[in-house]
């Protein structure tokens, strides 16, 4: 904690992107990795301002009928459209066996989803990496869990750990989930890690994405990650909180001047 650590800890990604101490970062691209049109996502996220691009190719789906995501295919393609792009590349590991795939296609930051956030084994695991670790806040988890879950990772050795607050579950169900912007500005008071917020998995629906992208800004955030895809009626996942490319463009000038503006 800053007791210890004063600091902002700044996390190297990459391709000269910095998370942390004053910067500001937005991951972006797809839920699912789901072929070839990650090339046309990358492309337009990063001419929009993206400086990192996401992608799952593990799926933590609710149903085990639903597409449970490319696999390592998909890190294949996520490592191709990053160097096409020169853009640090972000996607989920959800099984510590599947590190190794992770490695060998230069993944450069291994995302911890929500409901992994308390596999304290898959956590110790990556503690033993170099790499940057993306731990998302669990479903219903506390601040002082997520922050115990960050120290997991970093006992074992890996300082590198960015923080996500992607929701939580409240009794509210208008929207998929409830974005703790208390928990931005607490974070970054308790912990020297950068912190993002993700308002597609915080609110679950398009309309809403943009409006909590400019909360979390506004509330200090590090950085926001966000889902975009080209045609988000037909994504593998998450459509219904897609924002199209065009979308994507317009919301990050609007969360640029919410930059300025803090
Ligand atoms: C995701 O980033 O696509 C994802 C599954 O996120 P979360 O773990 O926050 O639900
Ligand atoms: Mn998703």
């Amino acid at each position: 904690n800053r007791k210890f650590h004063p600091d902002d800890t700044v996390v190297d990604c990459g391709h000269g992107v910095l998370v942390g101490g004053g910067t500001f970062h937005v991951m972006a691209g797809p839920c699912s990795i789901e072929g070839d049109n990650l090339f046309a996502i990358a492309r337009e996220v990063k001419a929009a301002g993206a400086t990192m691009l996401r992608g799952g190719a593990f799926k933590p789906r609710t149903s085990p009928y639903a597409n449970q995501g490319m696999g390592v295919k998909g890190l294949q393609l996520l490592h191709d459209a990053g160097v096409e792009n020169e853009m640090p590349t972000v996607s989920e590991v959800m099984d510590a066996r599947d590190i190794p795939a992770f490695l060998d296609n230069d993944i450069s930051v291994l995302q911890v989803g929500a409901r992994n956030m308390q596999n304290s084994t898959l956590l110790k695991e990556l503690g033993k990496l170099d790499k940057p670790i993306l731990l998302k806040r669990g479903l219903a988890a506390t601040i002082d869990e997520w922050l115990m879950a960050a120290e997991y990772v970093m006992a074992g050795g890996n300082g590198n750990v960015i923080l996500c607050e992607r929701g939580i579950r409240t009794f509210e169900t208008r929207t998929r989930n409830t974005l703790d912007t208390n928990a931005i500005a607490v974070a970054k008071h308790l912990s020297h890690l950068p912190v993002v917020g993700d308002p597609s998995h915080a609110t679950g629906y398009t309309r809403y994405v943009v409006s909590a992208a400019l909360a979390a800004t506004a509330a200090g955030a590090d950085g926001l990650e966000i889902e975009v895809h080209s045609s988000p009626e037909h994504a593998w996942s998450d459509g219904a909180q897609a924002l199209t490319p065009a979308q994507f463009k317009n919301a990050m000038r609007r969360i640029s001047l919410v930059r300025e503006a803090v």
